[in-house]
């Protein structure tokens, strides 16, 4: 089971404290995904740790993009693709997201592959469609390789205090495994008070946790409830 923070683009939490915290969990993979700016102070701390995006060239003129070589030479395990806020805000297609998951993995980093639908787009019964397009292009650019998780995360789920159901999610979860093999993470105001309902649906297989993760209290409480869940 893995638990995932993204701290976005916010302080987050002390990473010497969190790492000693964490070491209660031998069977849960906790991760964090801070800022570029924290990315090896939490290497440092022992951190699973994965940088929140990823470019798909080695290098070149792409100001204010970080390519994978960079990553594993800061020591970092891997890194997200297509969170939602990168897809809305800064216009990041399928078809970048999948360049960018596949630079990733060819580098040796993990990836975590963020896909999900919009409410216009659930509510206009386009969700099915609209991940099985986000998937298949991940998975014609990458296969699906060991290194690879998937996050579902409804963009109306996110940092707006709305849940899906349990029962949304492993449908949803159900269906996307059958797309494509990989472990499905959740995401979308994941909280201490709801992790249990959710990691306890068989094909949830952890969660990606965004403004819970800021405060250990909170990450560490979804951490227990995750490995309750499985025990
Ligand atoms: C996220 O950032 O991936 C996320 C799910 O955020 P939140 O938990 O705050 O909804």
């Amino acid at each position: 089971m893995i638990i995932a923070g993204n701290w976005k683009m916010f302080e987050g939490p002390d990473p010497g404290p969190l790492a000693e915290r964490l070491e209660a969990f031998d069977e849960i993979d906790a991760i964090v995904c801070p800022p570029y700016t924290e990315l090896a102070a939490c290497v440092d701390a022992g951190l699973t740790t994965f940088a929140q995006n990823v470019h798909w060239e080695r290098e070149g003129a792409y100001t204010g993009e970080i390519s994978a070589p960079m990553l594993v030479a800061l020591g970092v395990h891997g890194a997200l693709v297509g969170h939602s806020e990168r897809r809305q805000y800064f216009g990041e297609t399928d078809s970048a997201v999948a360049r960018r998951a596949h630079a990733a993995l060819a580098a040796g980093l993990g990836v975590i592959a963020c896909v999900g639908e919009t409410l216009e787009e659930r509510d206009s019964g386009d969700a099915r469609m609209v991940i099985s397009l986000q998937v298949a292009a991940i998975r014609e650019e990458t296969g699906a390789p060991d290194r690879l998780v998937l996050a579902y995360e409804p963009v109306w789920a996110i940092g707006t205090g709305r849940t899906a159901t349990p029962e949304l999610a492993q449908e949803m979860h159900a269906f996307i495994k059958s797309l494509l093999d990989r472990p499905v993470l959740y995401g979308g105001s994941v909280k201490p008070e709801n992790a249990a309902e959710l990691l306890v649906q068989p094909d949830v297989d952890g969660a990606l946790v965004g403004g819970a993760s800021l405060e250990i209290d909170s990450f560490v409480a979804i951490c227990e409830a995750a490995a309750r869940s499985r025990s």
